[in-house]
């Protein structure tokens, strides 16, 4: 099937094109530029934004792609989690197309959409695999038996997510927002080894797929804080190298982990934070010592895109799941084992 994908649940706006499983076009416009001197996400500034950006990234797909909108089979947007305001702008441009063309409409959920893109560049997911999702609002392990119906979560983050604390010791250290970028560029200059960081919840009767960001977050802070009451300069790449190191340690053998106790040896990554190269790297490497088959979108799949969404809709029509009712709302706090709605 032909389908368009709509994703506004942050502050990406995001119109993709997928044929089956083929990427055809990917139309991003982003408004995370005027965020910047916030430090953060501002929702009205963020829908405000996609309002202004949604007409055109939807023409500019439909011209990448190559398609007529007649062409279309199907529309999917994101229903949640993410920033009420700026999923509703999403949902008024999709259900608009849906209605328009009449053709079916797929509210899904983002966090199943950042796993279902791996299967543009890798093909069909093997089921049941093990996703380990990393973006700026989550981070999740999750058992997948069947990403068109079913995603159980094995563990989540107790207080931040992995790309929150990539944000806010970004922020730390004087590099822009988003941080992850910036860490990751800066960290290859770094030694890995300089500073030992924290590793949350590792202990022998910590919870085995759940993550803490926060303690190590303020470690670095702290950290950074005692080189600067005395005077001395900070070694910002070894800094960021030593807190990337600490990440990466924490999420890869966690995930490996769940692998192994439940027998899975598949696992994708997923989320913004998967973009991150000492994080693939390390990956990769226990995923071959595990017997582990790895499979990471390419990093602007990552991030927050359009195409994303279409290509868990095309998912949900190959597999017959029901279409959404044409009053779907906005979940901002939609749980992960909603998968459709
Ligand atoms: P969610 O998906 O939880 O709703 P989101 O949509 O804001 O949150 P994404 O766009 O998936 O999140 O990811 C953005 C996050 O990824 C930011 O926190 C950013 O710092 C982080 N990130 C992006 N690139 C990298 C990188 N190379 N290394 C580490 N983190 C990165
Ligand atoms: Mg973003
Ligand atoms: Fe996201």
């Amino acid at each position: 099937p032909l389908v368009v994908g709509f994703e506004t649940s942050c502050d990406e706006t995001g119109v993709g094109v997928v044929r089956g499983q083929t990427l055809l076009a990917d139309a991003l416009a982003t408004s995370v530029g005027e965020h910047e001197r916030f430090g953060g996400v501002v929702p009205e500034i963020a829908s405000r934004a996609h309002l202004e950006a949604m007409i055109p990234t939807v023409h500019r797909a439909l011209a990448g792609a190559g398609v007529a909108a007649s062409d279309v089979d199907a529309v999917a947007v994101t229903a949640g989690p993410g920033l009420t305001g700026a999923l509703l702008v999403g949902l008024a441009a999709a259900k608009a197309y849906a209605l328009a063309l009449d053709v079916p409409l797929y509210g899904v959920n983002h966090l199943a959409a950042h796993v279902a893109v791996d299967e543009l560049q890798h093909g069909r997911l093997a089921e049941p695999s093990l996703a380990l999702l990393v973006s700026g609002g989550h981070s999740s392990l999750l058992l997948v038996p069947d990403l068109s119906r079913e995603v159980t979560s094995l563990g989540r983050t107790v207080d931040d997510a992995a790309g929150e604390a990539f944000d806010k010791v970004a922020r730390v250290l004087g590099l822009p927002f988003p941080g992850g970028p910036p860490i990751d560029r800066a960290a290859r200059e770094g030694d890995p080894t300089a500073i030992g960081f924290p590793r949350g919840l590792t202990g022998p009767r910590d919870a085995p797929y759940d993550f803490s960001f926060s303690g190590l977050k303020t470690a670095v802070a702290r950290w950074v804080e005692a080189r600067q009451r005395a005077g001395e300069p900070v070694p910002v790449a070894d800094v960021a190298a030593s807190f990337q190191e600490a990440v990466a340690d924490v999420l890869t053998a966690k995930a490996v982990r769940a692998c192994r106790d439940h027998g899975v040896d598949h696992l994708v990554l997923g989320g913004g934070v998967a973009a991150n190269s000492r994080l693939r790297a390390l990956a990769e490497e226990r995923c071959a010592a595990a017997g582990i088959v790895l499979r990471v979108p390419r990093p602007g799949l990552c991030t927050d895109n359009g195409a994303m969404v279409a290509a868990l809709g095309s998912r949900l029509v190959e597999a017959g799941v029901e279409p959404s009712a044409p009053e779907l709302g906005a979940d901002s706090s939609l749980p992960i084992d909603v998968v459709s709605r």
